[in-house]
């Protein structure tokens, strides 16, 4: 860890005005590809067959693993196959592709009435119901209300840092309703007095809007953050709210914190049974022609959103993450679904980089959010010593790509570390 922190979190161009203040646009493509990855559970129990009918909501499959959710389908219409293919972490998994008749008929899920249910049935509801973390991390939600005790402060993060990204901010515009239904429930399972929607200030309209729909709800605040990246991790985010940081998890300094797209989805499931089936997605960046937020049912292919709504291609030499610019994945081809997690796609022309030495700047060490040695960190992992990349504490990197951002040089000094954290951790070392 460095002795000497300097800002560790910048502004960035957001370029949210891009999507930001566009219609949503609804897709639907007629074959979906639902991924069933899990985490931890490579096997899962697939309840479906080929040649089987299924409605939108139809569970496809359950998982044996402790912290994996079950997955439903998003279309309804006929299974056509079960196959692996690429997932958008770049490992293979089993999907099932279903055929959509473009009826979308919905199956009959049980609803939950949040102000009658005790804490341990909502807890259950929302792990049948599978939701996840919506902002990108995609962890089961159930686990953090689990037997929650001396919560003092439920955070619901709509900080949406990343520059391009927009689909929270679109998702509350649309559905501000059921968002805090799914707020009141997640404050009553976790205990907290107090639950604050966390908005950058750069966005006042939006701000104001949550402001006067939270008029008379007891305990339900709208917090303005700095506009700086990266504002939505949890720990930053955490530290500017309450002051504090904690070691493993929130709950060491008495928080909950939520996604608001995950707070609206389980309001979704609640009043309607229906778990996440759809999202909004934010299509942005210059090597789209038409940067949009969509709505898509889980399991659409990335090649089909762009070449429709997004209107297709820039160049024809472009780098696609999977996420924001920042934390996203790349990915080698567009031909990948869109999972529960993803709220953006982010597409650049890909301009090459003019990568020059080191200059010792110690600018990656002053803007590191974990607070590491970046520029240490590359070059111990270049001798290979993994006694010292523990010491350089390099698994504490949440690869939020700050360091390459501020790197005068254009060194991909994320990478590196990135590398350094992936060689440690093979290496045996937690
Ligand atoms: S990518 Fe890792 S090392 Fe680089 S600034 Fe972010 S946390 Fe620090
Ligand atoms: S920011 Fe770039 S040039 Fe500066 S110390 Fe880090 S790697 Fe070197």
């Amino acid at each position: 860890m460095s002795l000497f922190k300097g800002p560790m979190r910048n502004h960035l161009n957001g370029h949210k005005e891009l999507t930001e203040h566009k219609e949503a646009v609804v897709y639907n493509p007629k074959t979906v590809y639902i991924p069933l990855f899990a985490g931890f559970d490579p096997n899962p129990k697939i309840l479906v067959n080929v040649g089987d009918e299924v409605k939108v909501g139809t569970k496809l499959a359950v998982f044996e693993a402790r912290f994996v959710v079950p997955v439903f389908s998003s279309v309804s219409g006929k299974v056509v196959s079960i196959e692996k293919r690429m997932h958008q972490n770049l490992k293979q998994a089993d999907y099932i592709v279903i055929e959509s008749d473009g009826k979308f008929t919905e199956e009959k899920n049980p609803t939950i009435d949040w102000e009658k249910a005790s804490v341990e049935e909502l807890v259950e509801f929302m792990k049948n119901a599978g939701i996840i973390g919506c902002g990108g991390a995609g962890f089961p939600s159930y686990v953090k209300y689990q037997g929650a005790k001396g919560i003092e402060r439920l955070i619901i993060n709509a900080v949406e840092c990343e520059p391009f990204i927009t689909s929270d901010y679109k998702a509350i515009e649309s559905d501000l309703d059921t968002m805090l239904v799914g707020i009141r429930a997640m404050k009553k399972m976790c205990g907290a007095p107090v639950a604050e929607i966390c908005i950058k200030k750069s966005h006042p309209e939006l701000i104001a809007h949550v402001n006067e729909k939270i008029k008379g709800l007891d305990g339900i605040t709208c917090r303005e953050v700095p506009d700086v990246y990266p504002m939505g991790w949890e720990r930053t985010l955490i530290y500017e709210v309450t002051g504090q940081r904690y070691d493993r998890l929130p709950a060491e300094v008495h928080v909950v914190i939520n996604n608001a797209t995950t707070a609206l989805k389980f309001g979704t499931a609640m009043l309607t049974g229906m778990p996440i089936v759809n999202r909004m997605v934010t299509v942005s960046g210059d090597g789209v022609k038409n940067p949009v937020n969509v709505i898509v049912p889980i399991g659409t292919l990335a090649s089909e959103i762009v070449n429709g709504p997004a209107g297709g291609y820039t160049s024809d030499k472009i780098i696609m993450s999977f996420g924001g610019p920042m934390m996203g994945g790349t990915v080698p081809n567009d031909d990948i679904a869109i999972d529960r997690q993803n709220n953006a796609l982010t597409v650049q022309i890909d301009k090459g980089i003019d990568e020059i030495a080191c200059l010792r700047c110690g600018r990656c060490s002053d803007y590191c959010p974990s607070g590491l040695q970046p520029v240490r960190i590359n070059n111990v992992m270049k001798m290979n010593d993994m006694d010292r990349l523990g010491k350089l504490q390099v698994t504490k990197c949440i690869e939020c790509g700050m360091c390459t951002y501020v790197c005068p040089s254009k060194i991909a000094v994320t990478e590196n570390v990135r590398r350094a954290k992936r060689a440690y951790m093979a290496f045996g070392k937690k």
